[in-house]
């Protein structure tokens, strides 16, 4: 199916017409179904809302980039590490997605937008926490590799270390986006109290071990709150936390909300200039993602968050 874009048994010519009669009686191909697609932004990405066969929503982005399109995924239906800057987080814990249905998002925005397997990557940005979905996630990439390369797949993790190390323990491995968000621990914590029970130094520590090369990068991702994490004497210690890492940063500005506190502000762009700048001074590779699409990625959730917010759907526990 992936390999040759086949959403029916019907279109598996390859198999005898008889056999597909029989897959046909006795097997579904279900995909995630598409309740709301946003207008495409000014860079032409778009997100969607999925509703899956137990109601649970969603949220999936496509990212055309000049030559090659990303595709940002959701590993489960609700996070429940609890970031107090992100909307998944703050609507609390979701279940695992199945590897179909993490397949089903990307096989459904790649058919949507006909995008030829070579030219896309695969990003687990969006909601949920995909190494608490270990299992799952696994199968799910081996599936993917029939048609992309590791490298070209990114999974991002707030730091789940015996996950980090479950995942440099496979024999083949995607890149790996660690969210960092806060130059120490104190304030990490604050942020995202996940900190507590996963400690930095020790995050740090595996992350020196973990396999990196040209082929399996790993980014340090760093949401910018103006005001609590974005002065140049931050980005300073940043650089003095991940010394020694073979990592780039990924700055990435705060995506605001109405459901997130209110002091959590998105810093000016000469903030995150400074900031940048900062970092390459002191020897550190950084990306800031500015295009829209990109923050939209960032905020997956939002789309299930205005939802929610209009009582489409109803908060808490039939919306893990
Ligand atoms: N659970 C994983 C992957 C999903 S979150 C993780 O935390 O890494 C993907 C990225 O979006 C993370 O780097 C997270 O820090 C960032 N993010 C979440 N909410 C955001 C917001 N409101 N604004 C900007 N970035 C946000
Ligand atoms: Fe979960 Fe990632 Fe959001 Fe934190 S940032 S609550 S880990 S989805």
């Amino acid at each position: 199916m992936h390999v040759r874009g086949v959403d029916s048994f019907d279109g598996m010519t390859n198999l005898p017409k008889e056999l597909r009669a029989r897959l046909a009686e006795r097997f579904t191909l279900a995909f995630p179904q598409v309740v709301e697609g946003t207008e495409p932004a000014n860079d032409s990405s778009r997100k969607y809302l999925f509703a899956l066969g137990d109601g649970n929503r969603i949220e999936s982005v496509y990212m055309p980039m000049g030559d090659r399109t990303s595709i940002c995924l959701s590993s489960q239906a609700g996070c429940a590490v609890g970031c107090t800057f992100c909307v998944t987080g703050f609507f609390g814990a979701g279940r695992n997605l199945t590897p179909s249905e993490m397949l089903g998002q990307f096989f459904t925005i790649q058919q949507e937008h006909n995008v030829p397997s070579e030219s896309l990557n695969a990003v687990f940005m969006g909601m949920g926490e995909p190494l608490l979905n270990f299992d799952h996630l696994m199968t799910t990439l081996d599936t993917m590799y029939a048609t992309i390369a590791p490298k070209r797949i990114t999974v991002s993790t707030s730091g789940i270390i015996p996950g980090i190390e479950a995942l440099a323990a496979a024999p083949r491995r995607p890149n790996l986006a660690v969210s960092i968000n806060a130059p120490d621990r104190k304030r990490r914590e604050e942020i995202m109290p996940i900190t507590a029970k996963y400690p930095l130094d020790e995050l740090i520590a595996v992350l020196k071990r973990y396999p990196a090369d040209k082929h399996h990068e790993i980014t340090i991702e760093y949401v910018l709150l103006a005001g609590f994490n974005d002065t140049p004497s931050d980005a300073m210690a940043l650089a003095r936390l991940i010394r020694g890492l073979d990592a780039k940063v990924n700055a990435i500005p705060f995506n605001e909300d109405v459901n997130l506190p209110s002091w959590m502000k998105r810093p000016t762009d000469t903030a995150i200039d400074r900031f940048v700048d900062t970092l390459v001074h002191n020897g550190v590779g950084v990306t800031v993602r500015r295009s829209k699409g990109r923050e939209i990625a960032a905020a997956c959730g939002q789309l299930r968050g205005k939802e929610v917010a209009t009582g489409r759907v109803a908060r808490g526990k039939s919306l893990p």
